[in-house]
């Protein structure tokens, strides 16, 4: 589903990652751990191309994101080819980003009727459904400042899941949340996780990972580290970096 070969992003002179190689296969959670600036948000950007690589190439469910090769050569998709790539991807990040001005139906409801053009009625039908599955159907009418920042995520993920995409990025979705709200969250994740959704986790979680994680992947200065199955990783890390890193965060 996620494919990553040899990826290189500088911004200027700064060379964030240096060669990432990466494989996500169909109904699989890959967790990425590492330090502050190692890079792990920049390589989910990268992914559904809100970053251009310099170098290396990457496919989500076969498509080259972000260009198309003809002849061996690369050429750049214009911008609406590239909205199109994304429309298949959903992101949450750290900070919610609600519609403040929009209910809660109204925050799910948008995307598919603006840029999908689903008639309305079906959408609010599907938005419904996905509220229910986050256990907010009856915050619908609600807005955004009015839940808590657990809801508010959950709602966050409901919204990205009214696309229908194949792939869902999470870049440290539970990190602005009180600790007590945090569970919430992870609940909805792991949900989706044994409903087969391929999914890219950037967390501090590590039960999370163990739990969830069909691979763990730990970065550290624009590389990836280590990667394997969690459980091994976490108990039986090869590198010294990884050790040091485990032994501040578990
Ligand atoms: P954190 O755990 O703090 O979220 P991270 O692993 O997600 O860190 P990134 O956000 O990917 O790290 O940043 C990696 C490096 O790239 C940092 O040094 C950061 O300052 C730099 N960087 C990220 N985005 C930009 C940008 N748009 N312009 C310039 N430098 C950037
Ligand atoms: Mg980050």
């Amino acid at each position: 589903m996620v494919l990553a070969e040899n990826v290189h992003k500088s911004f200027g002179r700064l060379e964030v990652l240096r060669g990432i190689d990466l494989e996500v296969r169909r109904g699989e959670v890959m967790c990425v751990v590492g330090p502050s600036g190692s890079g792990k948000s920049t390589f989910l950007r990268c992914i559904n191309h809100l970053e251009k690589i310099n170098g290396g190439r990457l496919w989500v469910n076969g498509r080259l994101m972000g260009y198309r090769q003809h002849g061996g050569r690369l050429y750049e998709l214009r911008d609406s080819q590239v909205a199109a790539q994304r429309r298949d991807i959903g992101m949450v990040f750290q900070a919610f980003n609600l519609f403040p001005h929009m209910s809660v139906l109204g925050n799910v409801v948008e995307a598919p009727v603006r840029v999908k053009r689903e008639p309305r009625a079906a959408a609010r039908e599907t938005a419904m459904e996905l509220l229910d599955k986050v256990g907010l159907a009856d915050k619908a009418a609600s807005f955004p400042r009015q839940l808590s920042g657990g809801q508010q995520q959950r709602v966050a993920i409901a919204r990205a899941l009214a696309m229908r995409p194949e792939l869902m990025l999470f870049d440290e979705p539970t990190s602005a949340l009180d600790p007590e709200l945090v569970g919430e969250v992870l609940d909805v994740m792991k949900d989706l996780a044994r409903e087969g959704m391929t999914m890219v986790v950037v967390t501090h979680e590590m039960g999370f990972a163990r739990e969830v994680g069909d691979s763990l992947v730990f970065m550290d200065g624009g590389v990836v580290v280590e990667s394997g199955a969690p459980k091994r990783v976490l108990t039986d890390p090869q590198h010294e970096r990884t050790r040091a890193f485990l032994s501040k965060v578990l």
